[in-house]
């Protein structure tokens, strides 16, 4: 290699180091976004009703567990599904389905989202989807959430196109159930914080999730007692001022942000 080359090849390497890599989409700003009702993070309304999700499943001890419990309170709940996972554990999904759970679209490997690309966006989003509907069902809600809750503009432009609704979480109903802080802890955190049209993010699998399951058996009989309905992301959605729009992929055109076309 001449030093000229080599010259070249080094300075671009810092170059990347320092500044990391030069097409880099930013993460959105909800204050902005959340009008438009393609990234929800929760839906307020007068009616009592939340939404439960349960991330990275399913997981082959505590999904059952979960499931268990959920059975027994008669509650549905909406789980957000890594696709690697879907093909290690095929009848979990089966039985959330039989049971009447909602299933949403977690990404195949769960990336981080931050500086991923478009194409990669649609290589996670398109596997793990070919897994939750094979048959291409034209009624298959699509229910995307991004990992870590990462939305940036290049990943939301795909989703949109992909035909995805993006769904985060309440910022107040995030009781970070995955760092085990404690069974009561993780209830009094929701109970506490609990609005009409909350999603609240829990979670099935990425370690023991015993706590998880342990909260929940407190949670939802207490929710109940409450006036509080418990539903799927999609029952919550309905809610939602532009629900009748969910499936379209356009936007009319004066009401689409500067990057989003
Ligand atoms: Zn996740």
């Amino acid at each position: 290699m001449s030093t000229i080359v080599r010259v070249i090849v080094s300075m671009f390497i810092c170059h990347v180091l320092l500044f990391g890599p030069t097409v880099y989409a930013g993460v959105v700003n909800r204050f902005e976004i959340e009008k438009y009702g393609d990234v929800i993070w929760e839906v307020p309304s007068n009616k009592k009703q939340i939404a439960i999700t349960f991330d990275d499943g399913p997981d082959p001890v505590y999904t059952s567990q979960i499931l268990d419990v959920l059975k027994e309170e008669g509650v549905h709940a909406t789980f957000f599904l890594i696709g690697k996972r879907v093909e290690k554990y095929p009848e979990i999904v089966k039985r959330e389905l039989k049971e009447g759970h909602e299933i949403g679209n977690h990404t195949y490997n769960h990336p981080s989202f931050h500086a991923i690309s478009r194409h990669k966006v649609v290589v996670e989003t398109r596997k793990t989807e070919h897994l939750l509907d094979p048959g291409h069902h034209t009624d298959y809600i699509k229910l995307f959430r991004p990992p870590g809750g990462t939305v940036t503009e290049n990943s939301l432009k795909v989703l949109k196109k992909e035909g995805y609704k993006i769904i985060l979480w309440s910022w107040h109903q995030d009781p970070r159930d995955w760092t085990n802080p404690g069974t009561d802890r993780i209830a009094r955190h929701i109970l506490t914080n609990i609005k009409n049209g909350d999603i609240i993010l829990l979670h099935d699998s990425g370690g023991n999730r015993s706590q998880t399951v342990a909260a929940l058996k407190i949670i939802l009989p207490k929710l109940k007692q409450m006036g509080y309905e418990i539903v799927t992301v999609d029952e919550l959605l309905k809610m939602h001022p532009r629900y009748n729009e969910f499936h379209e992929t356009e936007m009319k055109k004066e009401e689409v942000p500067s990057f989003i076309e």
